[in-house]
Order: structure tokens, then sequence, then C-alpha cells
């Protein structure tokens, strides 16, 4: 393919993704395809001469298009949002083409040196601390990962290279081995799934305690069970805090966790996965109080800050813990410019660099501040409403309303919210999944979609009304 062509393939291409944001609101949410659909659609090997765009671009119309999930429909509910904006997927297009890989700062100096304004820009916008910004004095300061996975991960990695480092500093006959053998996580029972992998995959036990009523973790929980540890002479290490749980967008309270993660030295993580982006708007900063405990934060500008995944903002305290525990040098990757600039390739599980700051520039600077917050808080609106609507009925029940998301409920035997959310499903006018609160089956309704507004809230809650007709009819009669 020469320039030309790829000129012409790259305009359809992006007419065609225009044209689907303009029919999406139509199509039903889910696909109806079966499982294996897709090769029957396909040869079994690949095309032994070349083929033209335009027959590529018909086949992603014909095969593709009937197989895909509409995310960014304005009646998809379900999970957390994935966020999309066209200035971020012109910014993805953009680091494609330019096609570098940066592996270190002279691999592509704009691709370190716009991710190191970019975290300062973000830190600031969120209001951390300014010990977390690369622009500080100190050794803190931000990068971009893939996931909030990733992020936890490397923050259980850290914590324990550091620990193992202070307690073998106060007592060098201690074995690295025997260290490592003792130490222990904890998070709630409310975090994310990918908390629990953070421990499987860096061999660290994880306690998930239990959270209180309202999905919270309880400073007196923490510090009860890290004594139990401790009497048992095990070593606590790591603490994950929730801010914005993924079952009901709880918070966990950082003044209370922080200070006793910060008495025995444990690393506090906090993971703010979804509802960081909230902390672009004053109000809701709050709920940030006690995060000057953290040694590290993360939230996804790809969930809910209109940058299309994937970008996972990441702080920590302190750089240099992940550096000395990251930091395998070749000659191949040596840079005269060392200690002049972050070495991100230390900061991370992989050695090549994705352009992700590019698509989060083009946001900043195409939505602005004010844009992302009335973005924000226009989400937050219609949830509200949404919760209005679900209150004027009482065969619901609201059980938790926090962001954008509202958990809901038929009153009664939980078989009926079941029934109720396989109906929904099964008609794929709208998309939502089940969660649990309290031992109660929940229907999970996020806003998701920018594009959705009023109108589509009072759809999706129709759907929601004249379903439960259809069952609570067929349960009396
Ligand atoms: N943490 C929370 C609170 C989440 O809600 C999620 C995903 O929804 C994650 C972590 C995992 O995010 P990622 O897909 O970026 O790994």
């Amino acid at each position: 393919m020469d320039v030309d062509e790829f000129r012409e393939f790259g305009k359809a291409a992006v007419d065609y993704i225009a044209d689907y944001f303009q029919t999406i609101r139509d199509r039903p949410v889910l696909p109806s395809v079966h499982p294996g659909y897709l090769g029957e659609l396909l040869p079994k090997e690949p095309p032994q001469t070349g083929e033209s765009w335009q027959e590529v671009l018909q086949d992603v119309d014909r095969i593709i298009m009937p197989g895909l999930t509409h995310w960014h429909s304005p009646k998809f509910h379900a999970y957390y949002p994935t966020a999309h904006s066209f200035p971020a997927v012109v910014g993805e297009m953009m680091s494609a083409g330019f096609g570098c890989v940066g592996l270190n700062w002279v691999a592509s100096p704009a691709y370190t040196e716009l991710e190191v304004v970019m975290m300062n820009w973000l830190g600031k916008l969120l209001g951390l601390p300014e010990e977390f910004l690369n622009c500080s004095d100190g050794p803190g300061g931000g990068v971009i990962q893939g996931s909030a996975s990733e992020v936890t991960f490397i923050g259980l990695l850290a914590a324990k290279e550091k620990k193992v480092k202070d307690l073998m500093a106060q007592d060098p006959t201690l074995k690295e081995a025997d260290i490592k053998g003792k130490l222990v996580a904890y998070s709630s029972d409310q975090s994310n799934s990918s908390v629990e992998k953070s421990g499987l995959l860096g061999s660290m036990p994880m306690r998930l305690l239990p959270a209180d009523k309202e999905g919270k973790l309880r400073g007196d929980t923490l510090l009860d069970a890290i004594e139990k540890d401790k009497a048992q002479g095990l070593i606590p290490c790591y603490v994950v805090a929730n801010l914005g749980t993924t079952p009901t967008c709880a918070f966990d309270d950082l003044a209370e966790l922080g200070p006793i993660c910060n008495r025995d030295n444990i690393w506090l993580h906090v993971d703010a996965a979804y509802a960081g982006t909230a902390f672009t708007c004053p109000e809701y900063r709050y709920l940030l109080k006690g995060v000057e405990h953290a040694d590290s934060f993360n939230f996804n500008p790809h969930k809910w800050m209109l940058v299309n995944f994937d970008c996972s903002a990441m702080w920590v305290k302190n750089a240099r813990y992940l550096v000395e525990a990251f930091n395998v040098e070749r000659i191949y990757l040596k840079d005269q410019h060392k200690g002049l600039a972050p070495e991100y390739r230390h900061w991370q599980v992989s050695l090549g660099r994705r352009f992700r700051a590019l698509k989060l520039w083009f946001v900043l600077k195409i939505y602005g501040v004010e844009g992302i917050q009335k973005h924000v808080r226009h989400q937050i609106s219609l949830a509200k409403y949404f919760e209005e609507l679900v209150r004027t009925d009482d065969r619901f029940e609201v059980c938790t309303s926090s962001m954008g998301l509202v958990t809901f409920r038929l009153e009664g035997d939980n078989q009926l919210t079941k029934n109720l959310i396989s109906r929904i499903q099964e008609r794929k006018n709208i998309f939502v999944i089940p969660g649990q609160f309290r031992n109660k089956y929940v229907i999970r309704f996020a806003v998701c979609s920018r594009l959705t507004e009023r109108s589509d809230v009072e759809f999706s809650w129709k759907e929601f009304q004249s379903q439960a007709d259809e069952i609570i009819v067929s349960k009396i009669t």
C-alpha cells in the first residue's frame, strides 16, 4: 500500500467510524451471534495474494460489525465506562502512524517528555499532593501504564522489594527468601478482581477483609488483620485501598487507613480506577482526604476521562523504589541523557512503550478542564436522574448510588431480579450486568457512554419497568 492509497483508506476508515457513531443509538446494544460465528465466515487460510482495502472495509462491515457489543451506545450500562472520544481516537491513529517505541529518552524524546508533562498536568488536575508529581523537587513522579491491574501488580512488587531492603538494612543477618515468604497484603472484599490477581502474580497472600455496610474497608478491620498476622510472625507489606469499588463505587477512608499503614511502614496503594476522574471536579476532592499517606495512586483516564483504552495513570511518591526494583541494564539500552529524564522502562513490565501521552494530550487540549468537568457532572446527574426514576416505583429498591453508578433490585426474592436481568439481556435493547450487595442480587446501572442523555435513561428505565410488569404478572398467575 503506498501513501496515496493510505490516504484513501484512512479517510474511508474515518468516515466508517463517523457513520458508526451517527447510527450507534439505533443499534441493539448486544450482538446476535453465536460462539464460533466468525470462524465460519472467514477462509481457513490467509489469502495467498493481497486484497484491496475496499474489500477489507467490506469485510469489517460484514464480519466484524455484527459481532461488536456497542460499548458506546447510550444504552450500554454494564461494567464501568470505557472511555471514548474523537480526539483520543485521532491521538491513537497518529501514535500508530508515527510507529515509534519509547524504550528510553533517545528512542523518541517526545514520548518521554510529553508523558512527564501530561502526568504533571493530570496530577494537578486531580489535586494530588505535589510530592507525587514529576515537577516536584523530590523523587516522586507519574507514568502511564496500560491498566489498573498492571499498576496494582507493579505497586505490589515495588512494596515487596522496599520491605525486603528495609528489613535487611535493619538486620543484615536476615535472608531475602525468608522475608519474602512472610509478606502479606490486604484489601477489602469489595476490591476489583485485579487486586486479588496481583497477589497471585506477585506470590503474596492478599487478604480480602470484610468491608462495612457501606462497602468501605474500616481502619479497625485492617488493624485487626495486621496485628493477627504480626502475632503469627508474618510481615504486613502492601495495602490496596479503593476509591470507587467495582461493585458499588464505595470509597475507603484514606485518612483512617493511611496512618495505620504509615505506622508499620506498609506500602499504601490507592486504586481509583474508575472514580479518580471525579477528582477533576473540586466538589469530589473531599474523598481524597488522607491521600498524602499513600505511596502510590492510580486512576484510569481510559475509564471515565474520555481517553480511549489503554491509558492508566500511576503516581508514586518515590520512584526510586520502582527503578531500583526493576532496573536491568544492557549496553543497547544505554542513553547518554541518563538521569535527566525518567527512564520509564524501569517503571513497568514491558520494555517497549506506546505513545499513550499523545491521546491524553489531545483530550486535555481539545476538551479543556472545563469540558472534562462538564462530562463528569453530566454523567453523575444522569445517574441521579435514573435513581429518582427507580424511587418512583415501589416494586423496586435502590441499594446504592454513587458517582455514575446505581445499584437496584426488585423487592423480594433474589430470583425476581435474576429473571429481570435475563429478560433484559435477551432483548438486547439495553445492557446491564448483575452485582451483589449485602447478599442481595442487584442490577448495576452505570452511565457509560458520553452520548447518553436523559431520554436514553428514560428509555432504559421503561425497559426495566415493562419487563418487571411481565415478571410480576407471571409470578401472580
Ligand atoms: N480497579 C477497579 C476499581 C475497577 O473497577 C477496575 C475495572 O473495572 C479495575 C481496577 C481494573 O482495571 P483495568 O482493566 O484497567 O485493569
